[in-house]
C-alpha cells in the first residue's frame, strides 16, 4: 500500500446514536480541500457504484481510469484505491475553486469523517453491531469551533444511510472468510471477488448474458429483480462472491450442492 499522511482514529472514545463531537467544515475554513489531498481512499463496492453512475461510465471504465488495485495485507483481498493526481497529490474529484465537484456521490469515508464506522458481527449476533471513533486529518481545523452534532444526526445529515447498509452487505463476505478458516485466494478466485464486488457492469454482464450456470440455478423472480435494478445487482454480487469462494454453496440452496463448482 501507499504511503500516506498520518490520520489519528482516536479508538478511546467509541460513540453511538446520541453521544455527541464538534465539528464544523466550510468554504471559510483555511483548511478548505486540504483534506482532499495525498489520501489512501478505499473505495468500497458501493462508492464505486456511485461515482461511476455520476461519471457515466460503466464500472470497467471507472476502475481503469480512477483506481489502482492492491490486495490487503491481512486479508489477501482486492482493496480498491482511488488514485490521486500525478504530481498535485490531488483527489481527481477536486476542483481547487469549486470544492468537490462529486459531491453528491461522493464516497462513504468523505461522508462519514471526521468519523470512521467500526461494525462488528459474528455467527452468534443478530445483525450488526456499530460504534464510530473521531479521526483527524493533520491539517483539519474542523474540531475549531465546531458545531455539536450527535453522530446519529451526522450520519443523517451525511446520509450515510445507503452506504452503511451496502457496506454491511460487503462485511458479510469478510465474516464468511473468517468462518471457513481464512483461507488464500488463488488468482481466479481474486478475479471472482474483484468482478462480483467491483466491477459490476462486467459481472452484469457475465451473470445475466453470459453462459453461466448460476443464472439457469437461480430462481426467474430474482433473475428478474437483479436485471432491473442496480442496488439489487450489487447486493446479489457480493452474496454471490461470499457463496463462491466461502461458503461452498450456490445461492438458491445455500447448501454445497455442488452446482456452481
Ligand atoms: S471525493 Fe470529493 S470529498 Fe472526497 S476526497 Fe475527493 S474531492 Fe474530497
Ligand atoms: S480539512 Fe477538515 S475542516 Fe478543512 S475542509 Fe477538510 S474536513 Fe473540512
Amino acid at each position: 500500500m501507499p504511503e500516506g499522511p498520518q490520520i489519528y482514529l482516536d479508538e478511546s472514545k467509541r460513540m453511538t446514536g446520541e453521544d455527541t463531537f464538534n465539528f464544523s467544515c466550510n468554504p471559510q475554513k483555511a483548511c478548505f480541500t486540504a483534506c482532499c489531498h495525498d489520501l489512501n481512499l478505499v473505495l468500497t463496492p458501493y462508492d464505486i457504484l456511485r461515482l461511476k453512475n455520476r461519471l457515466g461510465m460503466k464500472s470497467e471504465e471507472f476502475l481503469r481510469l480512477y483506481t489502482s488495485v492492491h490486495v490487503g495485507p491481512g486479508s489477501g483481498l482486492p482493496v480498491v484505491l482511488l488514485k490521486m493526481e500525478e504530481g498535485t497529490m490531488k483527489c481527481p474529484f477536486l476542483e481547487e475553486e469549486k470544492g468537490c465537484t462529486v459531491y453528491e456521490d461522493r464516497p462513504g469515508a468523505c461522508r462519514t469523517y471526521p468519523l470512521a464506522r467500526m461494525a462488528c458481527r459474528s455467527r452468534d449476533m443478530e445483525g450488526v453491531r456499530e460504534f464510530y471513533c473521531t479521526v483527524r486529518e493533520p491539517d483539519c481545523l474542523g474540531f475549531e469551533d465546531g458545531e455539536s452534532w450527535t453522530v446519529s444526526g451526522w450520519i443523517e445529515n451525511q446520509r450515510l444511510g445507503p452506504y452503511n447498509e451496502m457496506n454491511d452487505v460487503f462485511g458479510e463476505i469478510l465474516q464468511a472468510k473468517m468462518e471457513a478458516g481464512n483461507p488464500s485466494l488463488n488468482a481466479d478466485q481474486i478475479e471472482t471477488f474483484y468482478l462480483g464486488c467491483y466491477d459490476l457492469d462486467r459481472f452484469k454482464g457475465f451473470f445475466l448474458e453470459g453462459p453461466t450456470l448460476d443464472r439457469y440455478m437461480e430462481d426467474e423472480d430474482v433473475v428478474k429483480k437483479i436485471r432491473g435494478d442496480e442496488l439489487e445487482l450489487l447486493r446479489y454480487g457480493m452474496r454471490w462472491v461470499k457463496k463462491k469462494l466461502f461458503q461452498g454453496g450456490c445461492l438458491p440452496c445455500g447448501s454445497g450442492c455442488g452446482a456452481n463448482t
